[in-house]
């Protein structure tokens, strides 16, 4: 990692206590085609050119992963030498990565001075693997059996902090190029720090680097979008993305559901089960997952599940039962293993598959609704002095 600063903006100048002026170049990596189109004009490429060169930098960096301006190797040498004048293809920092005893790993990614996210890759018995990415740092709901849910919102990451995320546990993982057999990375799921529906349009352009052939080449139907309910956001992130839905349900009852998690109020069952119907793209191949987290004495008896299988009467889906994932502080306990197994049992006899999730990370903290950065509010004016005093630093 070289000790260029990644920022999102156009390279400004720093003064330095010798009165030097120091430009700080820019990352192109995690950068959508338009940004990066926007780039190279701004380099004084040639504009005719620069639908063909942002082609050739795009696949470079996404479909080879490559970390130096000199591997790409159909771009005529003086002209890769202008790039690397001009920026880099640096990633964030990681902060620290762990990697759990069932083969769960968890970055914690340092995206901008006081701002760290974490995402989560999991991989599968079958050979496939998730990767839980982040959306925002922190959120601003405060679902009552959720780790993040107490850590105030910070901000919206933007597209290419998403993306990001994704090139780092690829990085990690050696599965470069894209379009290499047998890689692990091969779904992504919305599920780690925030509430992407209050990021559409950042989820959105992240994903069309993502899911671009030659960018990330994920397909959309490998890509879950999870919310907690986010209502008339729900159509359209439908429209835009492509993407499977996930609910985080937990409830089947507007009262109990507004009490543990409160987006409830505002949105309440009947709204969001209509959102559900109407998912653009529904279908018994494309169905819903509902998110069920199983929390002991509160959501678990059995009429629990008679109200559950009534609520999703006619909606194609599937019940994803999560064992509680328990955090310093929390109140909650996970329920027993054998009422989990029959509030299974009841949910699968109504017709709707209702898998309980197997835990993972749990030793590492990287489980469902364990994720928690550090990273605290600050004024926007703290941010920019830390920033500026980096820069200083690394100069
Ligand atoms: N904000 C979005 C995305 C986060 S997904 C959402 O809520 O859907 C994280 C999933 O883990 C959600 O289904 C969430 O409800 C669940 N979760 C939160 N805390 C949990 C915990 N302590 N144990 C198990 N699952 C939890
Ligand atoms: Fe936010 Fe989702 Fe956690 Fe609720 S469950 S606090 S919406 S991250």
């Amino acid at each position: 990692m070289s000790s260029t600063t990644l920022i999102n903006t156009a390279p400004d100048a720093v003064q330095t206590s010798a009165a030097e002026t120091v430009e700080t170049k820019i990352s192109l990596v995690g950068l959508g085609r338009d940004e990066i189109s926007a780039e190279l004009l701004r380099i004084g490429i040639e504009p005719k050119k620069v639908k063909m060169r942002t082609k050739q930098v795009f696949h470079w960096i996404y479909n080879y992963g490559v970390t130096s301006f000199d591997q790409m190797t159909n771009i005529a040498k003086p002209l890769r030498g202008k790039l690397e004048d001009a920026f880099t293809l640096d990633r964030p920092e990681i902060v620290e990565r762990l990697i759990s005893v069932d083969g769960t790993r968890k970055y914690l990614i340092r995206m901008s001075p006081g701002v760290e996210v974490e995402s989560v890759f999991i991989p599968d018995v079958s050979k496939t693997g998730a990767l839980c990415v982040s959306s925002q740092v922190g959120c601003t709901l405060t679902c009552t059996f959720c780790h993040t849910g107490t850590q105030r919102l910070v901000r919206n990451l933007t597209a290419r902090e998403i993306v990001l995320q994704v090139i780092i546990a690829r990085d990690d993982l050696g599965e470069w190029p894209t379009t290499q057999e047998n890689r692990r990375l091969t779904n992504i799921v919305f599920m780690g720090m925030g509430e992407p529906l209050y990021n559409t349009e950042k989820v959105g352009d992240a994903l069309d680097t993502i899911c671009d052939p030659e960018g990330l080449g994920i397909g959309r139907r490998r890509i879950t979008v999870s919310t907690s309910g986010v209502v008339p956001e729900i159509g359209p992130m439908g429209e835009r993305t492509k993407a499977q839905l996930a609910i985080s349900l937990h409830a089947a009852n507007d009262e109990l559901r507004s009490q543990i998690m409160p987006i409830n109020k505002k949105y309440p069952l009947k709204e969001l089960m209509q959102a559900c119907r109407d998912y653009p793209g529904l279908s018994n191949s494309r169905r819903i997952t509902f998110e069920y987290v199983m929390l002991k004495g509160i959501n678990d008896q059995p009429w629990h599940a008679k109200q559950l299988i009534k609520l999703l009467k006619g909606i194609p889906c599937k019940v994803n039962l999560i064992p509680f994932n328990p955090w310093p502080g929390t109140d909650y306990v996970c329920s027993d293993a054998e009422t989990i197994k029959s509030f299974s049992d009841m949910v699968n006899a109504a017709g709707y598959a209702s898998p309980i999730r197997k835990t993972r990370g749990q030793d590492i903290f990287a489980a469902c609704g364990q994720l928690k950065s550090d990273s605290e509010k600050k004024r926007a004016s703290t941010l920019r002095k830390e920033a500026k005093a980096e820069k200083v630093a690394k100069a």
